[in-house]
């Protein structure tokens, strides 16, 4: 069936005994034993099993088209579990302009557990093959990156750890499965923040590993994910899996209006540069229309003015929200630079902006009053 189908349909009868449409949220932690004793697949504690998490993850390993999934209580606990599955000694290779939570999750904690990393320009897949050492296990993808939005060729660079132990996961938050199928282009696991799209409405943390195939490395995750314990809880997983169900039509809504932001802004005078990959002068924008069937709702720009322009363009906004993070209903933005704060290496004059879903006039209204006062 097809995408939008299993969105609405997918997981829903799973651990669903009753007649009840929408399945009913188990917020019981234990589950009763049967008198015969206990079997491996029932339920028995919630941080092991939960009905809600297994509907949810069924879901997302449908419309991933993966084996499986498994579910975290944040973007960055799914993450910790696919590095935790790596052994001491191992290397990977990850993106200079990673999200800066995975960055530092790899630099000031799994470097010291004894994980060996390489942060790159992965733009090239030349570049990437030259960064490959015989302890490589991990090469990490994330396209369109963050906030420059550089692309990497997900089908070239899979193809470098083809016949090697080398796995493969794209960071598919930003596109989401609406607009790229990592595990289509030769990719092993899909990492997802399931706070942004997914859960769409700015009201829930999620994280979660969908895979390709069900093998020894994802049940090391699934371990991690039952004895680390970083799971989300049935009330979340029930509204995840219940926001999913209109994800396809939110991203086409998402990509629609950030397309026509992303023009608007692109022939404005006050704006320098715009990065989205819709854009046929972006770089990407070739790799972007070969492996994605759209461009998502993230628009960075440069202004042309200073860092302190920059911010007050950024404070003159009405209806657009100051606020970080992404993928709500709701129009945000903000001056990336001291949002991030200290360390951060975003260009001092970058606006990031990600596009909700109110209609596109007043959207362009709100952002030419911004731009010109
Ligand atoms: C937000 C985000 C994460 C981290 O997810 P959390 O749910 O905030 O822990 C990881 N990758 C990308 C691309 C993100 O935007």
């Amino acid at each position: 069936m097809k995408f939008e189908t299993r969105a609405i349909h997918a997981g829903l009868s799973i651990g669903n005994p009753s007649s009840a449409i929408v399945p009913p949220i188990s917020p019981s932690t234990i589950f009763e034993i049967d008198k015969q004793g206990r079997m491996d697949e029932d339920y028995h504690y919630t941080r092991l099993a939960n009905p809600n998490r297994e509907q949810w993850e069924h879901l997302l390993a449908s419309l991933e088209n993966g084996a499986v999934a498994a579910a975290f209580s944040s973007g960055v606990a799914a993450a910790s579990a696919i590095f935790q599955a790596l052994d001491p000694g191992d290397h990977i290779i990850i993106p200079e302009d990673v999200y800066a939570g995975n960055r530092k999750l790899v630099q000031d904690v799994m470097n010291r557990w004894g994980l060996e990393s390489s942060f790159i320009n992965m733009t090239n897949p030349d570049d990437v093959a030259a960064a490959i050492r015989n302890n490589t296990r991990l090469i990490w993808i994330e396209t369109p990156s963050n906030p420059l939005m550089r692309l990497v060729d997900i089908e070239a660079t899979a193809a470098l750890a083809a016949g090697k132990p080398i796995r493969v996961v794209v960071d598919n938050t930003w596109p989401t499965p609406v607009n790229q199928l990592p595990l289509e282009l030769g990719a092993d696991l899909v990492l997802h923040s399931t706070s942004k799209y997914f859960g769409g409405h700015s009201d829930i943390l999620g994280g979660a590993v969908i895979a390709k195939e069900s093998d020894g490395f994802f049940e090391r995750i699934r371990g991690i994910q039952k004895m680390g314990g970083a799971v989300p809880t049935p009330q979340d997983c029930w509204m995840l899996a219940r926001s999913t169900r209109t994800l396809a039509y939110r991203m086409r809504g998402h990509n629609e209006n950030a397309q026509a932001v992303a023009e608007f802004l692109a022939n404005h005078t006050r704006v320098n540069d715009v990065f989205y990959p819709g854009l046929p002068s972006h770089k990407g924008y070739d790799i972007a229309r070969s492996q994605m069937r759209g461009y998502g709702g993230m628009v960075c720009f440069l202004l042309d003015g200073s860092r302190r322009e920059a911010i007050e363009v950024v404070g003159g906004s009405s209806l657009i929200i100051r606020a970080t993070s992404l993928g709500g209903v709701e129009s945000t933005w903000e001056h990336r630079e001291s949002s991030e704060g200290e360390g951060s290496v975003s260009l001092y004059n970058l606006i990031r902006l990600s596009v909700g879903l109110e209609h596109i006039d007043d959207l362009l209204a709100d952002l030419e009053q911004a731009l010109s006062k």
